[in-house]
């Protein structure tokens, strides 16, 4: 595979996937946040820098049957065009007569965008003549898009077939695998993963990965519950997944085996009702009475996370630890934050992935305290769990 940064992009037409699923506001189809956008901009400057042109390819949402005007790429062109500061032609069908035509008389540092490629149905399916047609228009192609790496569609993956010595990954999903890597292969130690969110049965296969890796792994939000459950505990009307009372003793058990530490939040902040406004209090997480639920972790909790997470040299962070939307809940999240951004500053290398834990971060202020906020949720998630992602292998294998 060539390198990105010495691959000579000169004269060349370069096709590139992005992860441009923006979000748009609902009334007026504008751009409601632009970072991943702007997540792409390095490597699309460079290219139009060193003589390149761009032809670029991108989902958004998700239509279901063809085109969809809400899911128009149209509705971005001016909010790419401000970010690179340069004008952005458009092709209303990704593979029809107009994007032939755009493509073949592109020149030196101009950009075409495409039409959303998942208006047609093919691009989900990963069909090859698609990919074949996508990949015409192009002398090299650039994967840029982190976001769908775990997906084998035809712009991520099969596309890729088509450039056997002219396929390159991108800055941002260089930074991506590098930062990934970094966590999952080569962790200073002590390596300390942090896991919250609703669910245990999201998170099952991830934690099952980590115990391979990490010497702590903190569990905190409502997918803590099921685990005092699974120990004899009562979690009143708390999250629960009843299902998974054995899978949470066998996480417990392997543990154990394996010599990594998990640690629960000791207590818990209990509320009456699942409100902003409920009355709450602090409860130990393995007593709490009908009537109440655990959402958010309580002050013993958050200090023993802090302790743990101070001493580490890795951190690896998935999921909030508590109903952190909700002010009177969001105290144990902004804590964890606090506490990831203070072991950075001590020279701790950290992580932050998953929607909502970097939306964490994001709203805590302490986005540019961590070591890497990464772009991916699923892709990340998938990557954690140990699976192969299609579309890096594409390139890299
Ligand atoms: P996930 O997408 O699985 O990472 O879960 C994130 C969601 O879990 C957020 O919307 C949180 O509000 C929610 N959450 C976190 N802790 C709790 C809790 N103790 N009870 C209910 N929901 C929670």
């Amino acid at each position: 595979m060539p390198d990105f940064k010495t691959y000579s992009f000169d004269g060349k037409k370069v096709l590139i996937r992005v992860d441009f699923n923006v979000p748009l506001n609902k009334e007026t189809l504008e751009i409601s946040d632009d970072k991943r956008i702007r997540a792409a901009l390095p490597t699309l400057n460079h290219i139009l820098e060193n003589g390149g042109s761009v032809i670029v390819m991108s989902h958004l949402g998700r239509p279901k049957e063809g085109p969809e005007d809400k899911f128009s790429l149209k509705h971005i062109v001016s909010g790419i065009e401000k970010n690179l500061n340069r004008p952005v032609q458009f092709a209303n069908d990704c593979i029809g007569q107009e994007a032939i035509d755009k493509s073949k008389n592109l020149k030196k540092g101009e950009v075409l965008l495409l039409e959303n490629v998942r208006f047609y149905k093919e691009e989900t399916q990963g069909d090859m003549q698609f990919a074949e047609k996508l990949a015409s228009f192009g002398d090299c192609y650039v994967n840029d898009a982190f976001g769908t790496a775990h997906r084998a569609h035809a712009s991520t993956t099969q596309i890729a077939s088509f450039f056997p010595n002219d396929k390159m990954v991108g800055f941002l999903m260089q930074a991506e695998i590098e930062s990934a890597k970094k966590v999952m292969e080569h962790a200073e130690k002590p390596f300390t993963a942090i896991v919250g969110g609703a669910k245990v049965s999201d998170k099952v296969l991830i934690v099952e990965n980590l115990l391979k890796v990490a010497d702590h792994i903190i569990i905190g939000g409502g997918m803590a519950y099921t685990f005092f459950k699974a120990n004899g505990g009562e979690i009143g009307n708390s999250l629960c997944e009843d299902e998974r009372l054995e899978t949470c003793r066998e996480i417990l058990q392997k543990a154990k085996e394996k010599g990594v530490q998990i640690h629960l939040p000791v207590d818990s902040i209990i509320a009456d009702r699942f409100a902003d406004d409920a009355l709450t209090k602090n409860c130990e997480s393995q007593a709490i009475q009908t009537g109440w639920m655990g959402l958010d972790i309580g002050e013993k909790a958050t200090e023993s996370f802090k302790n743990v997470l101070l001493n580490s040299k890795t951190i690896l962070w998935n999921g909030p630890m508590g109903v952190f939307e909700m002010t009177a809940f969001s105290n144990g999240t902004k804590s964890v934050a606090e506490a990831v951004a203070e072991a950075t500053k001590n020279g701790a290398y950290s992580l932050i992935g998953g929607g909502d834990s970097a939306a964490a971060v994001q709203k805590f202020g302490f986005a540019d305290q961590v070591s890497y906020v990464s772009t991916g949720g699923g892709a990340l998630l998938e990557y954690f769990e140990g699976k192969v992602l299609p579309g890096i292998a594409a390139i890299l294998d």
